[in-house]
């Protein structure tokens, strides 16, 4: 698809978060790629009927976080006290209005907190208890538990490997072993009227300190949305992203270039500073036009746009031009 000033799509692009390992479990790809046309019916769908990019972008994320089957919502991966935090942030491009939560708990979709904070408060971000109780007073907590088995499952594997290797003591140790579990969603879109929007929600990292929030929480690291740029998404090592203010970056390129070249130099310069296997963008410039772009083995993503109105699902192997 290349960067065309005559033409504008509206469409809507999703990521499933990158995999720095090939995933060898048949059942586990068909598990993304169900999950991920289901989130992007959701979303396509709704501005097919002229709804906006915000609740396009919404819908998509509150059903990969409904599903369980991605680290945010439901799945979410736990921290190094066996808890769960998550964060989640939203942008509306049409006034760069930004809401965001962290250290989020017992609530399945952080997503929809997010919106609320940006609509109905005068702050962008709330964190850790003022999040939950504002979540109580909306009545958006459950007592739902969302530590089960599986989490559990890989929770003792890393220690174990980290047990094994003597490290137990080495913080920097933990990001070896945890660093293939990168299972963010994020969503990116723009609607008929030419409004651009982003959303993006995770559990973190696994075995993070407790208290700690990623890119996903902040605001021109894990997202950017504005109508005079673009919009763009991230996924990865959130530190990174942070002291790149990566999607910032992403989306300043827009003003004079595409979509498509926006993201591959967003990852090549997270690539240059901080090496391979830190992460992923997505992308969508005025235009409409997608950019897809990361630095490891994979990141699952699905797109549609009213250039053909078909879906595309990718699974590796970047970029679309
Ligand atoms: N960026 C997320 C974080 O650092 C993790 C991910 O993308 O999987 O919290």
């Amino acid at each position: 698809m290349t960067y065309n000033e005559d033409k504008k799509y509206y469409g809507i692009l999703i990521h499933g978060g990158i995999k720095t390992k090939r995933i060898r479990n048949l059942n586990q790809t068909e598990t993304i790629k169900i999950s991920l046309k289901k989130s992007i019916c959701d979303g396509f769908n709704l501005l097919k009927e002229n709804k906006s990019a915000i609740d396009a972008v919404e819908a998509s994320i509150i059903s990969m976080e409904s599903s369980g089957n991605f680290n945010a919502g439901l799945g979410s991966c736990l921290t190094i006290d066996k808890t769960i935090e998550m964060d989640a942030s939203i942008m509306n491009g049409k006034d760069i209005s930004a809401g965001s939560v962290g250290m989020i708990k017992g609530v399945i979709n952080p997503i929809k907190l997010a919106r609320y904070i940006m609509e109905h408060t005068n702050h962008v971000m709330l964190v850790s208890d003022g999040a939950i109780n504002l979540a109580k007073q909306l009545g958006m907590f459950s007592n739902q538990i969302y530590i089960n088995k599986n989490k559990l499952r890989i929770y003792d594997k890393l220690i174990r490997n980290i047990k094994d290797k003597g490290q137990e003591n080495d913080l920097s140790s933990l990001e070896r072993h945890y660093s293939q579990y990168h299972d963010t969603v994020g969503s990116i879109a723009i609607d008929k009227k030419g409004n651009i929007a982003a959303a993006v929600s995770t559990g973190g990292r696994w075995l993070k300190l407790s208290g700690r929030i990623g890119d996903a929480g902040v605001v021109g690291s894990g997202l950017y949305a504005d109508n005079k740029l673009g919009a763009a998404c991230a996924t990865g090592h959130g530190e990174y992203m942070i002291r790149l203010a990566l999607c910032k970056y992403a989306c300043d390129l827009m003003k004079e270039k595409s979509a498509s070249f926006a993201s591959k130099k967003s990852i090549s310069l997270l690539t240059k500073r901080f090496g391979k296997n830190t992460g992923g963008i997505i992308t969508i410039d005025r235009k409409g036009n997608f950019g897809i772009s990361h630095n490891s083995e994979s990141m699952p993503v699905a797109l549609i746009n009213s250039k053909d109105g078909k879906m595309k699902l990718y699974f590796s192997n970047n970029k679309i031009e």
